[in-house]
């Protein structure tokens, strides 16, 4: 599915995300910004060590106690098609998704954004942040991410692309329903 607001496109699609090719993935990270399970593993394992290698330096020069949740901070994307990666943190829910971990989900999203517009990076593919081992219900955080891109867009409508790489059709569908929601 594709829409466009002013000049962005925004793009959901079912796949991996470290086929994506892109200016920037994103990465949902822990804050340790070490590696993990999940769609951490994955980049990890495909981009090679040289992303491991810039996020323990980033540990040690700027988050030493790791990265807060919501915060995002940009490696390059070593072996993956795409020439960085974006690592955000997003809230811990294990089900339960008040307003601390709505606004925290929505900062993961925005601030990444926000990041990758001060690289001068155009196009932009999202995971399904905070859904997996996190446990946040997908319907109401798909609904946090597509505010958080429109209310991006709505400000600065800067980038080319913005793209949400699904990795399950259920998730996928999620999705949509959570953009045609937003836009009808
Ligand atoms: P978190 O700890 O933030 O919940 P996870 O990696 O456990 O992160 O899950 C986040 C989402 O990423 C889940 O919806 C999961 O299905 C999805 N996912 C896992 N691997 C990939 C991948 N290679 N590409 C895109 N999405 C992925």
């Amino acid at each position: 599915m594709e829409i466009t607001i002013g000049k962005t496109k925004l793009i959901l699609k079912k796949g991996d995300i470290t086929e994506e090719d892109v200016d920037v993935i994103v990465n949902a990270a822990n804050s340790t910004l070490m590696g993990g399970g999940g769609v951490d593993g994955a980049i990890h394992q495909k981009g090679g060590p040289a992303i491991l290698q810039e996020c323990k330096k980033i540990r040690q020069t700027s988050y030493p106690e790791g990265l807060p949740t919501g915060e995002a901070v940009i490696t390059t994307g070593g072996n993956l098609k795409a020439r960085y990666v974006i690592h955000t943190v997003g809230p811990i829910c294990h089900g339960k998704f008040g307003e601390t971990e709505e606004k925290l989900l929505y900062n993961a999203y925005y601030n990444s954004l926000k990041l990758a517009k001060e690289k001068g990076l155009k196009t932009i593919s999202f995971p399904s942040i905070s859904t997996g081992a996190y446990r946040c219900p997908p319907y109401q955080s798909a609904k946090i991410a597509i505010k958080a891109v429109i209310d991006f867009v709505g400000k600065e409508d800067y980038f080319e692309q913005i793209r949400f790489i699904l990795y399950t059709d259920q998730m996928y569908h999620t999705f949509k329903d959570a953009l045609e929601e937003a836009t009808e």
